[in-house]
């Protein structure tokens, strides 16, 4: 572990419906670190785009967004991470199916990735904390103590996704879920800047016949094989 570093770094990448969130929060509960979710802050900024009218084909529109807002990431521990967003408790919002639908467009650009990639290096620089994203072992933090890539296949990362949309009380059908993870794959590999990698150096873990706990079991097993049982 880098000895600047008050605690480990540990980083999860994804795609959509991998069940990352899940894990990451599992591992932060556990190992009693801090939960970060990137994704979460790029739906905020997305959040405030729709709600600002602010195209999102329009980057210098989305870069001076960002510099008015204030993204934090509230709840030290675990579960209990809330998103605020310019003062305003936005965890619930940012999971719509409309921020849904616009945040890959929204996350494509340059000047939004540095400026959340800057936020993101800030938190993690303290130490202890899991990162959870599309980039965290590639770009945000490459020299991570442990780097896991979790996936699954397409159909069990729409069920899952499905079934978590149909709990929050949103009525949406499978196939509209299918589509939305399809195009966010397709935009998230294939952007230009910081496309949805392997991270060098990752453990890859595949989540299509695990359950949860077995998934935090495997990705526990890696992380003590790297880093010392007592964090
Ligand atoms: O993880 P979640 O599905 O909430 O992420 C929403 C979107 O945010 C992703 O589809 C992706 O476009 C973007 N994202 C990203 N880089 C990250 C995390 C999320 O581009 N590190």
């Amino acid at each position: 572990m880098d000895k600047r570093r008050r605690g480990p770094v540990i980083t999860i990448d994804g795609p959509a419906g991998a069940g990352k969130s899940t894990l990451a929060k599992g591992l932060a509960v556990r190992l009693g670190l801090k939960y970060i979710d990137t994704g979460a802050m790029y739906r905020a900024i997305t959040l405030k785009a729709i709600k600002a009218n602010v195209d999102p084909e329009s980057e210098s529109g989305l870069a001076s967004l960002c510099q008015a807002s204030y993204i934090k990431i509230a709840g030290s521990k675990g579960n209990e991470t809330r998103i605020i967003l310019d003062g305003e408790d936005v965890t619930q919002e940012i999971r719509s199916p409309a921020v849904s639908s616009f945040v890959s467009q929204v996350s494509r650009h340059q000047k939004v990735r540095s400026y959340l990639t800057r936020l993101q290096r800030e938190m993690a620089d303290a130490g202890k904390v899991v990162l959870e994203g599309r980039d965290t072992g590639t770009c945000v933090y490459p020299e991570a103590d442990v780097k896991i890539y979790l996936v699954a296949s397409f159909d069990a990362r729409v069920r899952r996704r499905h079934l978590e949309l149909l709990a929050k009380g949103y009525d949406i059908k499978e196939e509209e879920v299918a589509q939305d993870i399809a195009r966010r794959d397709r935009i998230d590999s294939t952007r230009e800047v910081s496309p949805l990698l392997v991270p060098d150096g990752a453990f890859i873990l595949d989540s299509t016949n695990l359950g949860i706990e077995e998934t935090i079991q495997r990705a526990l097993w890696v992380v003590r094989e790297v880093l010392p049982v007592d964090l």
